[in-house]
């Protein structure tokens, strides 16, 4: 759910830049969308981010944490611990033969 809103807001700013680029460069009306769809965007970022957001950094509280790899599970073999340098958050990564990135 929490991604979810990252991805909704990080969207729609990134079309609200797209549309920019295309007024400025096309001789296209489209009154102030551009401006309204980054507003949201960032509305819905800052939103997730104070319902979510618990770690300090702010950088960490956009999701966007600078995670290493620091050991192995102990119960779950094959599992990567990857712990954030900033704020400390720790996940897990299982090593599978088949599947993507966790
Ligand atoms: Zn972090």
């Amino acid at each position: 759910m929490k991604d979810k809103f990252y991805l909704i807001g990080y969207s729609l700013v990134f079309i609200g830049v797209a549309l920019f680029i295309v007024k400025s460069t096309e001789s296209v009306s489209i009154y102030y969308i551009d401006y309204i769809t980054i507003i949201i965007g960032i509305g819905i970022i800052l939103v997730a981010s104070l319902i979510y957001g618990k770690e300090k950094n702010i950088l960490c509280r956009a999701g966007w944490h600078r995670f290493e790899h620091v050991g192995m599970d102990d119960e779950i073999k094959f599992a990567l611990i990857y712990k954030c340098k900033r704020c400390g958050r720790t996940k897990r990564v299982v090593r599978s033969s088949g599947g993507g990135l966790g």
